[in-house]
Parts: structure tokens; sequence; C-alpha cells
């Protein structure tokens, strides 16, 4: 078999399935095409729904391992499910078949201790569950992806997701102490310790998250909590063009200003959410909103930054700049994916990130490319981290086949650019199996040969979430 060549694999056969209902029970064993089903989609634009042969739901990391030793000896994919919110077909079988192995019976709370701050949870948790509880006790759990309702800290752990607090603390790998993982081949693994500095040996941990599912199988994680901001503050900027509100994206930082988010809307996105709510914007034609979020422990801090923000962005051009109400402009914010998707279908979501400074001129690129493509295009930018997210409408193409060339192109001559200035095909959503052929394109072949040999090397039969990231 050449390096590189796709692994030939095992169909189920009804012995693996009877070893599958030995290790976690006939009931958390299903074959009925009617209860895998909902396994067969996620929250992405892929059509068809793709079935596993079996969903299988263990309740603890000893199960979980040994349904994953099973498949490593019978040779068959495993594919890890948290709540399938993810956009990029990561949770979902390639075609190949498989057993689809979920965590929702794996959510437990185990410690949370308020003294030292921190928690140990099982992957199925959802996210929001954990910043409630933590908020209970006057704690944050700093993660924060808008799906937070309904993914869990496994699905964030995988995809190392990030969220509108990004700015300031971080993406989930920033939150993440420790992990244990199930290994490819079955064994249960104790990755990170509960340090704040360590240099003895790899930091695995960290190479697990954002792994998408290829290396290792989350099954706890210990999670830092801070201290729950006691002042925020909301500021609504209105800018009369993106490229006067995008130049504030550099100016905050070098003013010595951390916004807890800095979300950017243009005229486009702020119309389409405006018609959706049935609430009527402020915005000048052709202008452009930034939401600033800010934190902290005291009232005083709070009031000198957000005079400096005022100063700031009247300097830069804003028409406008005030103190806005949290509840309205996050439901404005929040609106977009649905607001977007009832004016028009949606052909493809793309989560582009590059360096914060490059944010401007890629838009700029952005533009000449939809023009040269014939794709239009709306998007929504956590501008604070580079990252932005588009959706790319289906209007005007003429055909399926005229829809495919076009967006195709558009992907591609899009991706050379986050490229070339420096960024990278995905912020936060990740590769998953949609996105693979334009991440091998232009990833750096040796960054991209390492990555591989690193797959060999854990999972020699490449039984964990195959053709995921990369074949
Ligand atoms: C409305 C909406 C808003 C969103 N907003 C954000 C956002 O702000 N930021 C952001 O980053 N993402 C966002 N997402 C994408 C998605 O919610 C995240 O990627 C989330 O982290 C996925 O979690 P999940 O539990 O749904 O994982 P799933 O979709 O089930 O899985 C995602 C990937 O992780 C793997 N996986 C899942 N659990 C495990 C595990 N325990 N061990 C190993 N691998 C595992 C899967 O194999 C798959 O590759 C959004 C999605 C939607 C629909």
């Amino acid at each position: 078999m050449r390096e590189d060549s796709p692994m030939e694999y095992n169909r189920i056969t009804l012995a693996v399935i009877t070893k599958l209902q030995a290790i976690v029970g006939e009931k958390y064993v299903w074959t009925d095409e009617e209860k895998r089903i909902p396994y067969g989609r996620d929250e992405g634009t892929f059509t068809v729904p793709l079935l596993p042969d079996v969903v299988v739901l263990p309740e603890t990391a000893e199960e979980l391992a040994a349904v994953v030793a099973l498949a490593n000896e019978a040779v068959i994919p495993v594919i890890p499910r948290g709540t399938g919110t993810g956009l990029e077909g990561g949770a979902l079988v390639d075609g190949r078949g498989g057993i689809l192995v979920s965590t929702e019976r794996m959510n437990r709370i185990l410690e949370i201790n308020e003294e030292a701050m921190y928690m140990v949870v099982e992957a199925g948790v959802i996210t929001e569950t954990i910043q409630k509880e933590a908020g209970k006790r006057g704690l944050l759990y700093a993660g924060d992806p808008c799906s937070g309702d309904s993914c869990c800290i496994g699905g964030n752990g995988a995809t190392n997701a990030g969220g509108n607090r990004a700015v300031k603390y971080g993406t989930t790998r920033d939150q993440i102490y420790a992990l244990e993982v199930v290994t490819p081949t079955g064994k249960i693994a104790q990755l990170g310790k509960r340090l704040h500095k360590m240099t003895a040996g790899y930091p695995l941990e960290k190479i697990v998250v954002g792994s998408e599912g290829t290396l290792g199988i989350i099954t706890q994680l210990t999670i830092k909590l801070v201290p729950l901001p006691k002042a925020t503050a909301h500021v609504l900027a209105v800018f009369p063009s993106a490229e006067q509100a995008l130049s504030l994206v550099t100016a905050l930082p070098k003013a010595g200003i951390t916004p807890t988010c800095l979300e950017f809307m243009d005229y486009d996105v702020i119309e389409v959410v405006g018609a959706w709510l049935d609430e009527k914007q402020n915005c000048p034609k052709g202008g452009a909103y930034m939401i600033i979020q800010l934190d902290s422990q005291s009232d005083d801090g709070l009031d000198d930054d957000c005079v400096a923000i005022d100063d700031i962005c009247h300097t830069l051009g804003a028409v406008e700049v005030f103190m806005a109400d949290a509840e309205k402009v996050w439901k404005a914010r929040k609106a977009f994916t649905e607001a977007s998707a009832a004016d028009c279908p949606v052909a493809a979501m793309e989560d582009f990130v590059v360096p914060p400074d490059k944010l401007l001129p890629f838009m700029t690129e952005l533009k000449s490319v939809g023009e040269a493509t014939g794709v239009l295009f709306r998007g929504v930018s956590h501008a604070g981290d580079g990252n932005i997210h588009l959706d790319l409408l289906r209007k005007g193409f003429t055909d399926e086949a005229d829809e495919c060339r076009r967006i195709a192109a558009f992907e591609d001559k899009a991706c050379e650019a986050a490229y070339r200035l420096g960024g990278a095909i995905s912020g936060e959503h990740g590769i998953g199996q949609a996105r693979k052929a334009l991440f091998e394109k232009y990833t750096d072949p040796v960054e991209l040969e390492l990555m591989k040999a690193l797959k060999r090397a854990w999972d020699p039969k490449g039984i964990l979430n195959p053709g995921k990231i990369f074949d």
C-alpha cells in the first residue's frame, strides 16, 4: 500500500454488532434506519444524509475504549460525535460506513473546584450547562461558541471551537488544562495536567484539541474557570463605511484595549437582519456596525476604556457611538444565520481567518473574487481575531453544475488570497470532509506531511474518523 493511499475497511457484521451490544448493552446499539437518520446530518450544507451503519452510545471511557479496540481489531471506521452542530461533515461517515460513537450519555460534571477555579467534565456536557454552573458560583467558563446551547464540550475540544469571546480569552484550546482521551487502538490516555507551566515532553493534549476526532476520542476535560466579570459594557459604533469600521481592529489593541468581543456587521447584513427582526436599523447606506463588548472587575476600568473607545471611533470617522443594550445587539448579531438563510438559500458557508491587520485587505480581495466569479455573498466577522464567516448565496446560477463550478472557483480564489495574506481556510469550524481538498492544496507541503505522519503513528490502521481533514 502507498503511504498516502486510502485504507481498505471491513463492513460491520452481525458478530461485530453482538460484541458491541455486549460492551454497551443492547439498548445502546442502534441499527434501525429511523434511529440512525439524525446521525446522518450535521448543521452544514451537506444535502444528502450520510448514514452510519450503527450508532453506539457508551456511558463510560472504559466502554468507549472497548468499542474502539474492537473496531481497531476488525478494521472498521469509528466516527466520534458530540451533538452534531458541526458545519463541515466531521461527525458524519464519509461513504465507507462505520460505527458512529456518540458521547451524549457521557454528560456528567464530575468536579467543580471554586477555590482552584477549574471543572472536570465528561465530553457530552452541553457547553451552556458548563457556563451556567460556573456562573452560579461567580465564575466564568470563557469558551463561548454561538452554538453553546446545543453543542457539547467534547465537540468544542475536538474542533477547537472559538466564538465571540475568543478575542480576550482565546479559543477552546486555551481553556483546557488536561484531557482524558481514548486512543485509536482503544487505550485510555491522560494528556496534560492542571499546571500553569510544564516543559516535560510534547503537549499532546494541545494536538488532540482541534484534531476533529482523528487522533483520539475525548472522554473527559479539565477546564479553566476565571472570576466572573463584575462589570460589562456594550458599545455600538456606526461607521459610514466598512473600511473605517475595520480600522478599529488594529486601533484598539494599539491603544492597549482588549475587548471581550469585537464583531463586525456590514450594511447588507444589517439590512437583512433588520428585515428579519422587523427592527429599523440606523446605519447610513454602505455603512457598518462594530459591536464592542468590554468586561472588567471594576466599573472604573470599564469607564476609562469606554471613553477611550468613543474617542478612537470618532477619530476613525464613526457617525454614532453609543452604549448599547446588550440583549438587542446580540439579538441582531446572532440573527445573522437565520436571517440570511430566510432571505436567500445558502449554497456554501465559509470560515476564513487572517491576521487581524489583514482583515481589511482580505475583505477587499473577497469583493474582487465575488465579481470575478459572479458569486454573491454576505458575511459577518469575529473581527477582533480576523475570522470571517461568509454565506455564499444560491442566486444567479443557471443550473446546479454552474453553481458547483462557480462556488468552487470562488472558494479556490478566496482561499488563495487568505493563505497569501498569512491566513487559513478555517478559523474555528474545522476542515471535516467538506474542506479537505482546499486544505491540502494550500497547506505547506512539509507541514501537511508531518500531520499525515502523526496520524499514521497514532492510528496505524486509520480507523479513527477516516477521510476527515485529509485523505
Ligand atoms: C448556529 C451555529 C453557530 C455556531 N457557532 C460557532 C461558533 O461561534 N464558534 C465555533 O467554533 N463553532 C461554531 N459552530 C460550529 C459547531 O457548533 C462547533 O464546531 C462545535 O464545537 C461542535 O460541537 P458538537 O458537539 O456539535 O460536535 P460535532 O458536530 O458532533 O462534531 C464536530 C467534530 O468533532 C468531532 N468530535 C465530537 N466529539 C468528539 C469527542 N468527544 N472526541 C473527539 N472528537 C469529537 C467529530 O468527529 C467532528 O469531527 C456553530 C454551529 C452552528 C450550527
